[in-house]
């Protein structure tokens, strides 16, 4: 055995809860330590912690991630009334995701793990589609009504001068409903940046869509403001990596995505994103090989996986049962980590070392070895089916063929 593969700066870890927190440390232990001199700043974000700390912990973490430039997160548990009980909580906490996403301005990405015997249930894809939301305003911070009789509707804005602008949205003759949603410059030119920046590490084109043909000011809003970053800002690199930003319709981009070959980053507003990306998630099987990168404007990275801490098979774990839990997804989050800390450094060895983590992971499943919940996507049936400690042992052996 070489000895270790040495990190120049540290990457953000922060832990998690039930099933993935048991898998987190099996896959330090057999696939990181040895092979790595590991340099983590370790956050403990489970449940018991948050709530211990008034979820300080969760806010140190994210500064963590924004200073070291990398980080990597566990599964974690957003509390509810029953999690409350179950862990005799001070408080309900709010989700850790929404916290980070919020102090590094970030996007999420998902993008599907793919191997060969797995196939999308759309047989053109043949690359990964990276599907990124815009994750604010829309819908989903609408102000609504019902009006239980004619009346007239307007649209009304009032500056800090108190100068009023009216439209009149309908002169409704009957009852029925009227909403009012909005967004923010700064926010849509965050999201266009995020999608530029990742598509840009990621080698691949950029998509995105809106309705602008019907919603000439709002839609055309956000396709003005694309545009805009994308000329100002990442034009020259994206020419020079041989990458294009495309823009369509919305109904045209559906059209077009059902008979592409995948290999591209889309760009969603939120609404579209909810929707197009758990259908983009079930074509592509399952939510253990999905992984999900939060990336900031300004070029900070946390990795995970997409699903979160995979309760009922913990439950079980609890009872003595060695669980089939699928492990892919984990294990990607840290190569994704490791692999970007590594390229930030100029540490060719710390790439490699994850690009060869990947190869052995994939290899096993291709080889017809993996956990239960690939049964009965594989294609052809699987040769065996592994517990996720025995799963991860033939990882090892695996990768140290390869090193
Ligand atoms: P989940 O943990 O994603 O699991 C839902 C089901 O999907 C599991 O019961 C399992 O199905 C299957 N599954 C997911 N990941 C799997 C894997 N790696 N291997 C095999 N099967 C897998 O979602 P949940 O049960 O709704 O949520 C549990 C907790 O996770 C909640 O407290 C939630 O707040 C949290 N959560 C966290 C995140 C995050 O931190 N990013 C995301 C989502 C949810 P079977 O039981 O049928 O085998
Ligand atoms: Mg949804």
């Amino acid at each position: 055995m070489n000895k270790k593969i040495q990190m120049k700066n540290p990457i953000a870890e922060l832990d998690g809860d039930e099933m993935t927190r048991v898998l987190w440390a099996v896959i330090k232990e057999k696939l990181l330590l040895p092979f790595i001199d590991l340099k983590t700043e370790y956050y403990d974000l489970g449940l018991k912690s948050r709530d211990d700390s008034n979820d300080e912990i969760t806010y140190k973490s994210a500064e963590a991630i924004k200073r070291l430039g990398v980080g990597v997160k566990c599964a974690t548990i957003t509390s509810n009334a029953a999690r409350m009980e179950e862990y005799k909580l001070k408080q309900l906490t709010p989700s850790p995701n929404g916290i980070i996403r919020a102090e590094l301005d970030g996007t999420v990405f998902r993008k599907p793990i793919n191997v060969k015997n797995v196939k999308p249930a759309v047989t053109c894809w043949k690359k990964p589609i990276i599907m990124g939301r815009h994750a604010y305003g829309d819908v989903y911070k609408n102000c609504e009504m019902y009006v239980p009789g004619p009346g007239k509707a307007e649209l009304v804005f009032t500056d800090e001068n108190g100068n009023e602008t009216r439209k009149t949205i309908m002169q409704m003759k009957g009852p029925g409903v009227i909403q009012g949603i909005h967004n923010l410059d700064k926010s849509i030119e965050s999201f266009a940046r995020c999608c530029f920046r990742y598509a840009l590490d990621e080698k691949v084109s950029v998509w995105f869509a809106t309705k602008d043909t019907i919603s000439k000011t709002y839609d055309g809003r956000f396709k003005e403001l694309f545009q805009k970053i994308f000329d100002t800002e990442f034009k020259a690199d994206f020419e020079k990596a041989g990458l294009t930003y495309f823009y369509t319709l919305i109904d045209d981009a559906v059209a077009r995505i059902m008979k592409s070959e995948g290999g591209i980053l889309w760009a969603c507003k939120n609404y579209d994103g909810d929707v197009m990306s758990d259908m983009v998630a079930s074509a592509n099987g399952s939510l253990s090989m999905m992984t999900s990168v939060l990336v900031s404007p300004d070029g900070k990275f946390e990795y995970e996986a997409a699903h979160g801490t995979v309760q009922r098979h913990y439950y079980r774990y609890l009872k003595g049962e060695k669980t089939s839990t699928n492990p892919v997804a984990l294990i990607f989050a840290w190569t994704g980590a490791l692999a970007k800390r590594g390229e930030l450094d100029g540490t060719a060895d710390l790439v490699d070392f994850a690009r060869k983590l990947e190869k052995a992971t994939l290899g096993l499943i291709e080889d017809g070895i993996m956990t239960g919940d690939l049964k009965a996507l594989a294609n052809p049936a699987p040769k065996e089916i592994l517990n996720s400690w025995d799963f991860i042992d033939r990882i090892a052996e695996k990768l140290n063929q390869e090193l």
